[in-house]
């Protein structure tokens, strides 16, 4: 999942559900949701930032400061729920480098057939990306037409 994905999905939940949300409460909930992926930078994709050992913290001391602190650990939260979805999340990083995920196939139409599985891994090493984006940029433009019309 690229980032204009991970930043856009929380970020059209919040200003669906939120009562009165804010531009600052939208950043910080953006960032959040794509602060992980600095693992890039290390090693292995997703390593120290996508294991729950340093989120753990950073949700309970949101969860005392509130806004904008906890949007910020509710967008890293998103990021990590998401990412278990297209891969694994290695809860216990860096104690334990093997990960978590749930992969869902659909074939057909044919011999139509839904399968769920949980996956069991390493996080891949780290590579160069290319990235198509035209679709999660698509999204990112909802996302921000929604923001300018619950915003303003
Ligand atoms: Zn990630």
């Amino acid at each position: 999942m690229d980032p204009l994905e991970h930043a856009s999905i929380p970020s059209l939940v919040y200003l669906a559900l939120s009562g009165e949300p804010t531009l600052a409460g939208l950043t910080a909930l953006a960032l959040g949701a794509v602060f992980p992926d600095l693992d890039a930078l290390a090693e292995e994709h997703r390593s120290y930032l996508h294991s729950l050992l340093p989120f753990l913290p950073i949700l309970l001391l949101g969860l005392h400061l509130g806004s904008p602190f906890l949007l910020f650990a509710l967008g890293w939260g998103s990021h990590l729920f998401l990412d278990f979805f297209t891969g694994v999340v290695p809860v216990a990083y860096p104690l334990s480098r093997r990960g978590w995920g749930l992969s869902i196939t659909v074939t057909g139409p044919g011999n139509f057939r839904i399968r769920a599985e949980i996956i069991e891994r390493y996080p891949d090493e780290r590579h160069d990306y290319r990235l198509e984006i035209g679709g999660s940029f698509a999204l990112a433009l909802l996302a921000i037409l929604t923001a300018i019309i619950r915003l303003h």
